[in-house]
C-alpha cells in the first residue's frame, strides 16, 4: 500500500513536472491556423494545432552520447507542437486525439481551431484515439462532462485495458484517473475497443505501435490515390529522433518496443512513400519520409 501511495505520488510529480519541462519555452505561444494535409476522394485531413511547445534534452535516453544529442537542441530544447488531426468527409467529421483540453498548463485551442473549420464540437461524429495519455485524451472532458455530445470513442484494447487496471492498482494516478473519467462519461459511447488491423472506419485502419504506451495506434488513412499514416507519439523531438530513432523520451513506457514501432512504421512510410504525420512534430505535423544513414531524413510538407 505504501509503495503503490510512494509510486503513485513519484509518476504525479515526474508527470507534472515533465509538462511543465514540455511548455517552458512557448507558454503565451498562440496555436496557427489549421493546415490541410490530404485532400483527396473526397476526403480532407486537418492539422489542428492545440498548443505549440517545445521539448527539453534532459527528457531523451538512448544510444547518443550527450554531445551527439545536444547537437539537434538549440539551448536544450527543439520545437514541438501538441496536434491533432481532423478527418472529414461529406459531413462525417472524426477527430484524432483531442490535446490536453483543461488539463495542461497550457491554453488549448482545439474548439477555436474547430471553429475557425466552421464546426462546432457536436459535428463531431468520432474521436479516434492513438492512446490514452493526459495530451490526448484531455480534450474530451470539462468539468466532469463531455464536450463532444455525439461522438463515439475508437480507443485499442490493450490501451483501455491497460488504463483502466492500473486506475483500480492505483487511484490516485492522475493520467489513470482521466482515463477512467473518459470511459464512465463517454459511457455506451465508448465502441467496443479495437484490436490492430481493425477498419475503424471507410479507408481508416488501426495499426499496432505498441511501446510509447500498451496498446499505442498508427491510424493509416487511404482516401482516393493517396494515403497519410497519423503516427501519434511515435516521436516527440522529430529533429533527434528521426536521424536517431533510438533514441526515447521518458514518455515512451516500453523502450525496446517504442523503438522497433518507430522503426518498423518509419520503414514503412519511407519505402511505400506514405506521408506522416504526428501528434508531437512541429505543427503542421505532417510530412514525407526517407531513409538517411541509420536514420531518416523528414521533409515537412510546409
Ligand atoms: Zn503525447
Amino acid at each position: 500500500m505504501k509503495t503503490n501511495f510512494f509510486r503513485s505520488h513519484v509518476f504525479c510529480m515526474s508527470f507534472l513536472l515533465s509538462l511543465f519541462v514540455f511548455f517552458q519555452a512557448k507558454a503565451g505561444q498562440a496555436s496557427e491556423q489549421p493546415a490541410l494535409v490530404l485532400d483527396s476522394g473526397g476526403v480532407k485531413v486537418y492539422a489542428i494545432e492545440d498548443s505549440p511547445g517545445s521539448m527539453d534534452i534532459s527528457l531523451f535516453r538512448g544510444p547518443a552520447s550527450p554531445e551527439q544529442r545536444s547537437a539537434y537542441f538549440k539551448d536544450g530544447k527543439v520545437p514541438s507542437s501538441i496536434n491533432v488531426f481532423l478527418i472529414k468527409k461529406e459531413d462525417r467529421c472524426s477527430l484524432i486525439d483531442t490535446g490536453f483540453g483543461v488539463f495542461g498548463p497550457g491554453h488549448s485551442a482545439l474548439m477555436e481551431r474547430l471553429a475557425d473549420i466552421g464546426l462546432t464540437p457536436d459535428k463531431i461524429d468520432a474521436v479516434l484515439l492513438t492512446h490514452m495519455h493526459m495530451d490526448h485524451i484531455g480534450g474530451l472532458l470539462k468539468d466532469g462532462k463531455r464536450l463532444f455530445p455525439n461522438a463515439g470513442i475508437y480507443v485499442a484494447k490493450a490501451e483501455l485495458d491497460y488504463w483502466l487496471s492500473r486506475a483500480a492498482r492505483e487511484p490516485g494516478n492522475p493520467n489513470a484517473r482521466l482515463a477512467q473519467s473518459v470511459a464512465e462519461t463517454y459511457g455506451r459511447d465508448i465502441a467496443p475497443p479495437f484490436t490492430p488491423g481493425t477498419e475503424i472506419q471507410p479507408g481508416v485502419t488501426a495499426l499496432d505501435a505498441a511501446g510509447h504506451t500498451p496498446g499505442h495506434t498508427v491510424f493509416h488513412i487511404r482516401a482516393g490515390d493517396k494515403e497519410l499514416l497519423i503516427v501519434g507519439d511515435l516521436l516527440h523531438a522529430a529533429a533527434l529522433q528521426f536521424p536517431l530513432p533510438e533514441e526515447c523520451p521518458s514518455y515512451d513506457m516500453d523502450v525496446p518496443a517504442a523503438i522497433k514501432s518507430r522503426k518498423r512504421i518509419l520503414d514503412m512510410a519511407a519505402e511505400k512513400g506514405i506521408p506522416v504525420a504526428g501528434m508531437h512534430i512541429p505543427f503542421a505535423g505532417a510530412g514525407t519520409v526517407n531513409k538517411a544513414g541509420a536514420g531518416y531524413a523528414f521533409t515537412p510538407m510546409r
